[in-house]
């Protein structure tokens, strides 16, 4: 590559059109219609050309043109108010404003700033810094955080070639470009210190080098979000390409992304308060491990401050918050344990602290772990102290597999919840829509929507397909283009899908638990599907393969290779490089929103409730959100073979339930219209969907979740710990105490009274139970009764914990505990006994890992008879 330097020489606006460099600066124009149409007023030509970028436009006026605007004085006008309306919207109060502390209904402690990391955020087609859904979700979380006036400030890194453009060779393979993005023509801004050079973060690296990082700043509406960049002159080559791609080169370049996003990241934190006064975060957010060294830095913070590695553990755990997005164990970053031990055996590392403290957070210390790896997700969840899971499924699906970390507790107890996940409304819905309601005299919303007569909505529907198809038909003749076919040869073009006919969407990344192909399973019933001749259905599929996952590219190559037969070509199109862009009109313009992942793969998904905010039904799997929100008549669930472990016959089982949904459920309705055309059993589903789903579906839904269930008490639980760190210093402490005092825990004994052979309801069963502590002591432990129903199987299922209470306490640490508990139900019922630490001390009862159960050959312990 030929060394050339590039200078952007940015635009200098006249005074009286200054304020467009605002607006064109700060995010928030990307949801904001009016700001797009100001900026599309100035040159509607122009504004197409550029891609709909506020910034590129400016930049590619004349500078006659910027004169004549200047001098529009309605124009400078509607210029200022729009400036104003921004500065209102960035100081106005909002939600979060109204939260007291204490009050009813607000949390106890409302954290004064939140830092939210992530290695993608998907915002904006003009800052292509994702890959899919992971990025979107955070630029999502960012944009609705924004709309609430939740302090948050975003972390991430800034890549030269963001994630890859996708093409398609003649053949249909994938191919990947890497356009090179100049940060000068980003909306974003270096972040300075006082005397305006260029903050610098740096990390020491094993062979005495370093690697440095600038930071830029993007503004998303109220949210600040800072992006570290590698390419810096102060770097050796090899450093400068640490931030060139996004998941790109290979382990070792990825455990330096990782370094500088987490390490870098805090460090990069520090200097954004530093130099603009802003408060320190309270609550640290890991989102997806990936982040996950932050609470390694945080660690050595406290460490080089005088804390010990205990003390400083506690202290972080306390205001870290860890999301874990996956149950696909390829989608889990794991690094061979002795390139993080060469990072972490210098000054990386908290002073004084051997590597070993730092290798065990990442251990896979649980029966089928590798003891050669560093496990990020695993280290995520013993740096916060609260984690969660992106649905409720997911919540338990990564109960399960975590539940080696806390043995001796069930599934349901190990310490990770849910929060479902959602999507930003403002983005998602499309413009048309948004119009539609608002002409009826609707609010300009989803609910607007759901408000409007059958045959409007029924028209909005055609409008939002029309403009798919149009989109779909421009996509395929470019691709074609580039395809190597010529003009002449793409005249059917014209005519591919058809605005009237049943529309289905497929798009999303395509590894293969997405089963982009299960489509093609038959290819005989989908032709017969697209080519009915009075129900046709037509498809529109997008996705990109990861660059080196060559059995992703196969799957697209054998779509496209169906696309291509001039028989369905018509029906059925694959357009290249899925973005934010093209989801914003594939999403709203599908009738049904497709997807088929290999159940319980999915940990949420989000594209699914675009759609749904657009009036699209979903056609799934019961997977991820969709399997917590089907209500039975807001879509369709495409039945699961669960259980069936050959891969090619669960696959074969589920498309063919696919093809009978499509053949006697979905394409009967949406062809059955009544006498003034409309689809009006079609459009109740569509109305259902709107109603039943909207208030779920929002990210302001899922960042309110956020700020509740997981920010607030984890800055309550920093606060705790007190400004001079004493609570973490006794923490620390005590769990040491019960940690070395554990080995003498165990329940000698119980006794039960009071439910004979023959309980009935109503019969209160009286409990003693005799324990030994060893060297620790009541207050240091918790003596619970644990009950509920009996399976088939004789495990405990609606669980139940009742703490029972200290009755005496005898010589050489024993003690008596009792309690009563009314028999209410009638069944087979079982309880046993077990002793934790004081769990309210703990965020979770299963947080320290250690239990002591009353072992089974105690026979009053477990079981009991049926209840009559
Ligand atoms: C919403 C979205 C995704 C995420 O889709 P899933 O349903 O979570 O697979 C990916 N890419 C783009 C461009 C999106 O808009």
């Amino acid at each position: 590559m030929r060394a050339i330097r590039r200078f952007t020489v940015r635009t200098v606006l006249p005074e009286a059109l200054s304020p467009l460099g605002e607006l064109a600066l700060n995010l928030r124009w990307c949801w904001h219609p009016d700001t797009q149409d100001l900026f599309r007023a100035i040159d509607p030509d122009q504004w197409e050309a550029v891609g709909h970028d506020p910034l590129a436009l400016l930049g590619a006026l004349p500078p006659a043109r910027l004169e004549e605007l200047a001098e529009d004085r309605r124009f400078v006008r509607r210029v200022a108010d729009a400036a104003e309306e921004l500065r209102d919207y960035v100081t106005g109060a909002r939600w979060y404003q109204s939260l007291r502390e204490g009050d009813p209904g607000s949390p106890g402690a409302v954290p004064r700033s939140i830092a939210y990391f992530s290695p993608e955020f998907g915002i904006t087609g003009v800052l292509p810094q994702y890959s899919g859904g992971l990025g979107i979700l955070a630029g999502d979380h960012l944009k609705s955080a924004s709309d609430l006036g939740v302090p948050i400030v975003g972390v991430g890194l800034l890549y030269r070639a963001g994630y890859f453009r996708q093409s398609l060779s003649r053949e249909g393979w994938q191919q990947e470009h890497y356009p090179v993005l100049d940060p000068n023509d980003l909306p974003i801004s270096l972040l300075r210190e006082a005397d305006g050079t260029p903050v610098e973060v740096s990390l020491p690296l094993p062979d005495g080098r370093a690697l440095h990082a600038r930071v830029w700043r993007a503004q998303v509406g109220r949210v600040p979000l800072l992006m570290l960049d590698s390419d810096v002159e102060a770097n050796e080559p090899a450093e400068r390409e640490v931030t060139g791609r996004l998941y790109g080169g290979g382990t070792e370049t990825r455990l330096l992304q990782e370094l500088l996003l987490g390490v870098g990241g805090v460090r990069a934190l520090r200097a954004y308060s530093r130099v603009t006064g802003a408060p320190e975060p309270e609550v640290f957010h890991t989102n997806e491990g990936h982040a996950g060294f932050l609470g390694l830095e945080r660690i050595r913070e406290y460490v080089a401050a005088g804390l010990s590695w205990d003390e400083a553990l506690e202290a972080t755990r306390a205001g870290t918050v860890f999301t874990t997005h996956t149950p696909v164990p390829a989608g889990i970053d794991r690094f061979p344990r002795h390139l993080v031990e060469q990072h972490f055996s210098g000054e990386l590392a908290p002073p004084g602290v051997g590597v070993e403290k730092v290798l065990s957070l990442g251990a896979e210390s649980y029966e089928g772990g590798d003891p050669g790896v560093f496990n990020m997700a695993v280290m995520g969840l013993r740096l916060g102290q609260r984690a969660n899971g992106v649905s409720l499924l997911h919540g338990d699906v990564s109960r399960g597999m975590f539940q080696g970390l806390w043995p001796g507790f069930d599934q349901d107890e190990v310490p990770i919840t849910s929060i479902t996940n959602g999507v930003h409304a403002p983005t998602w819905v499309a413009r048309e829509a948004l119009q539609a309601a608002e002409r009826e005299g609707g609010a300009r919303d989803w609910e607007g929507l759901s408000r409007l007569s059958d045959s409007a909505l029924w028209n909005v529907r055609r409008v939002l397909r029309g403009k798919l198809v149009e989109d779909a038909r421009a996509r395929v003749r470019a691709s074609w283009l580039e395809r190597g076919a010529s003009e002449a040869e793409l005249g059917w073009v014209d005519s591919i899908l058809d605005p009237d006919v049943l529309t289905i969407g497929f798009a999303r990344r395509v590894p293969s638990y997405k089963r982009l192909t299960l489509m093609l399973r038959d290819p005989a019933r989908l032709k017969a599907l697209l080519l009915h001749p009075e129900r046709p259905i037509q498809i529109v599929v997008a996705g990109k393969a990861h660059p080196a996952d060559e059995g992703g590219k196969r799957f697209i190559q054998d779509l496209v290779r169906f696309t291509d037969d001039p028989e369905v070509r018509h029906r059925i199109v694959f357009l290249p490089n899925y973005d934010i862009a093209m989801a914003q009109t594939l999403l709203p313009g599908s009738d049904v929103w497709l997807n088929n992942p290999l159940r319980p793969l999915e940990a949420s998904g989000t594209s699914g409730m675009k759609a749904a905010l657009n009036g699209g039904l979903n056609l799934s799997i019961l997977d991820g959100w969709w399997d917590e929100w089907y209500d039975g008549e807001n879509g369709w669930s495409i039945p699961t073979a669960d259980g069936v472990t050959d891969p090619e016959h669960r696959d074969a089982l589920e498309a063919s339930a696919l093809y009978d949904l499509l053949e006697n459920q979905v394409t009967p309705r949406f062809y059955d219209r009544d006498g003034a055309g409309v689809a009006t059993r079609w459009v109740e589903m569509v109305r259902h969907t709107l109603q039943s789903l909207g208030p779920k579906v929002l990210a302001s839904r899922m960042v309110r979740d956020y700020v509740l269930q997981l920010y607030a008490p984890a800055a309550a639980s920093t606060r705790a710990l007190g400004s001079d760190l004493s609570g973490a210093k006794a923490l620390a402490a005590w769990k040491g105490e019960v940690r070395g005092g554990w080995h003498g825990v165990r329940v000698d004994h119980v006794e039960t009274e009071g439910i004979g052979d023959a309980p009935e309801v109503g019969s209160v069963l009286q409990v003693k139970a005799f324990v030994s502590l060893g060297a620790l002591t009541p207050a240091d432990v918790e003596v619970q009764l644990v009950h509920g129903r009996v399976d088939a199987d004789d495990q405990l299922t609606d669980v139940a914990v009742a703490p029972l209470v200290l009755a005496e306490s005898y010589e050489g640490g024993r003690a008596r505990y009792e309690g009563t508990l009314p028999l209410a139900r009638t069944g087979a019922f079982g309880y046993t006994v077990r002793v934790l630490p004081a769990v309210a001390r703990l965020a979770s009862p299963a947080e320290l890992g250690l239990v002591a159960n009353a072992v089974a050959s105690e026979p009053a312990a477990v079981g009991a008879p049926p209840l009559r």
